[in-house]
C-alpha cells in the first residue's frame, strides 16, 4: 500500500548558519522515504523572501523536488514576477499558493490578495509550468463565515487552477472525511492531502492550533497536560499520531504533507510504525 501513497515534508526556513545545516541534515534523513517533494514555508510580509528563495534553489541544484510556499503579502506583481521566474529558471516545478497571514504589526500595511487570485496569477504569467499546491482546511479556516463559504472558496482554488491541496493539521479524522465527502459534494475531485502534525511539545502545540483554529481533542488535552515527563508525552505523541495516519490512509487518504518542524524524529518514527521505508 506504502507505494501508492503521496508523503511529502514542509520545513520553514531557519535564521541561523546552524538551522540552515540542521535543515540539510534533516532532508538527506527524510530522504529515505522516498516523498514526492520537500517544501519550505514563506512569510507572508516578505519577511523570508531571500531565505525561502535561497533554500530553495540550493535544494533544486542538488536535484531535490522542492517547493516553495508564496504568496503576496504586500508584494507587488513585479516582485511575485521575480520570484517565479527565479523558481522556473532553477527548475522549480511546483509552489505552495497561499494567501498567507501578515506577521503582527504589519496588518496595516496591505489587503492581503487571496490564494484564488494568486493562483490565476501564476497561471496566466507561467502557464502549466508549475503544479499548484493550495491550502484546505477540514475544520474550517478561523475567519470563514461557514462551512459552505470555505468550501466555494477552496473550489474557488481549483478553479482558478489549482493541482491539488495540502490541509491544516488536525487530529480528529473524522473531521477530513467528512471534508472530504463535502468537497465531493461540492464537485471537487482534486487530491486533498491531510497534514500532519506530530506532537514533541504540547504547550507550544496547544498555543499555536489556537490561533490557527486546528482542535486538540479534550481527552488528549487533559492526558498531554497531566504528564511532567517529556517522554510521556513523546511516546503518547507518537502513538495518537501514528494511529492518526493509519485511520487517514485506511480511510482512503491520497498521502500524507509532514509538518516536519526542521526534526527528523518524531517524523521517521511515525512513518516506520506505518510500514514506509522498509
Ligand atoms: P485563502 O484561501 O485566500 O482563504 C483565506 C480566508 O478567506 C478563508 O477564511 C477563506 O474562506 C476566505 N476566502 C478565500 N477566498 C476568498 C475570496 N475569493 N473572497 C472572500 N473570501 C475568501 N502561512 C504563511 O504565512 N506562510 C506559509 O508558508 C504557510 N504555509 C501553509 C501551508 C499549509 C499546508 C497550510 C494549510 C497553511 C499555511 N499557511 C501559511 C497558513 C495560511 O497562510 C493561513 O491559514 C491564511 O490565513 C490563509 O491562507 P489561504 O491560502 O488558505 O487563504
Amino acid at each position: 500500500m506504502t507505494d501508492s501513497i503521496r508523503i511529502s515534508f514542509e520545513f520553514f526556513p531557519p535564521k541561523t548558519p546552524e538551522g540552515r545545516e540542521k535543515l540539510y541534515k534533516t532532508r538527506e534523513a527524510l530522504q529515505a522515504f522516498n516523498p514526492e517533494f520537500f517544501s519550505v514555508t514563506y512569510g507572508a510580509g516578505g519577511t523570508t523572501r531571500e531565505t525561502t528563495a535561497d533554500i530553495v534553489t540550493n535544494l533544486r541544484r542538488d536535484g531535490i523536488s522542492i517547493a516553495p510556499h508564496l504568496s503576496f503579502g504586500g508584494d507587488n506583481e513585479e516582485t511575485v514576477l521575480g520570484l517565479l521566474k527565479q523558481y522556473q529558471e532553477a527548475g522549480v516545478d511546483r509552489i505552495v499558493a497561499l494567501r498567507g497571514d501578515m506577521p503582527s504589526g504589519m496588518g496595516a500595511v496591505a489587503q492581503l490578495v487571496y490564494a484564488n487570485e494568486l493562483v490565476a496569477f501564476v497561471r496566466r504569467h507561467t502557464g502549466d509550468h508549475f503544479h499548484l499546491e493550495v491550502a484546505a482546511y477540514p475544520e474550517i479556516h478561523p475567519e470563514s463565515e461557514s462551512y459552505d463559504d470555505d468550501i466555494r472558496y477552496l473550489k474557488g482554488k481549483f478553479e482558478a487552477g489549482a493541482d491539488s491541496a495540502l490541509t491544516q493539521y488536525f487530529y480528529n479524522p473524522d473531521a477530513y472525511f467528512y471534508f472530504i465527502d463535502q468537497c465531493e459534494k461540492a464537485g471537487i475531485d482534486a487530491p486533498i492531502i491531510p497534514g500532519i502534525m506530530p506532537i514533541t511539545n504540547f504547550a507550544n502545540l496547544a498555543r499555536f492550533s489556537r490561533n490557527c483554529g486546528a482542535e486538540i481533542p479534550r481527552w488528549l488535552r487533559h492526558r498531554m497536560e497531566s504528564y511532567r515527563d517529556p517522554e510521556d508525552i513523546r511516546k503518547l505523541g507518537l502513538e495518537v499520531v501514528s494511529d492518526l495516519c493509519e485511520t487517514l490512509l485506511e480511510g482512503g487518504a491520497p498521502g500524507l504533507h509532514f509538518y516536519t518542524m526542521n526534526q527528523v524524529e518524531p517524523n521517521t518514527t511515525i512513518l516506520r510504525n506505518l510500514g514506509f521505508g522498509q
